[in-house]
């Protein structure tokens, strides 16, 4: 076989020259894409990027804050209702126990059974208050006259 560039009569490999395929020898290899040896066999990257990310879609300047005097309010609530500590700890699927903590305030309900509490007995015991974000918000609020107290009225949701 003779190369088909130069006609050197040697050793010659398959080389891709602007979409055609020649047989060249090493001299001329150069000129093109040789074939077979190269890594022209790119992967098709499967790989979809894969977003992991699970982001909670609670921004991070909310906060919930179980409010102060729980206890009290469940235990007020709970009276209101005319309900025993044994019946409201049915109605939410608790013991009589932790209803008992709760309302001594040794137990400090979790969002969860804050949610239940509310259901029976339409008390809020958790609020949402900014925190991070109160820069933003003071300015937002500035000349307004508005004190914390009203911006965390403001933002809480209920
Ligand atoms: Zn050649």
């Amino acid at each position: 076989m003779k190369c088909e560039m130069c006609g050197n009569d040697s050793k010659l490999r398959k080389v891709k020259v602007e979409g055609a395929v020649l047989n060249l020898c090493k001299g001329c290899q150069g000129t093109g894409e040789v074939m077979g040896t190269s890594k022209s066999k790119k992967r098709k990257s499967s790989s979809k990027k894969r977003r992991s990310k699970k982001k909670k879609r609670k921004p991070r300047s909310q906060q919930k804050f179980l409010v102060k005097g729980f206890e009290k309010k469940v235990k007020e609530a709970r009276e209101d209702k005319g309900l025993k500590i044994g019946e409201l700890a049915e109605k939410i699927k608790v013991k009589e126990s932790v209803v008992h903590r709760i309302e001594s305030g040794k137990l400090k309900p979790d969002e969860k059974l804050a949610r239940k509490l509310k259901k029976v007995l339409g008390v809020e015991l958790y609020r949402e208050e900014s925190v991070v974000d109160y820069e933003t918000t003071k300015k937002d609020f500035s000349g307004s006259g508005a004190t914390i107290g009203d911006i965390a009225k403001v933002k809480r949701k209920d």
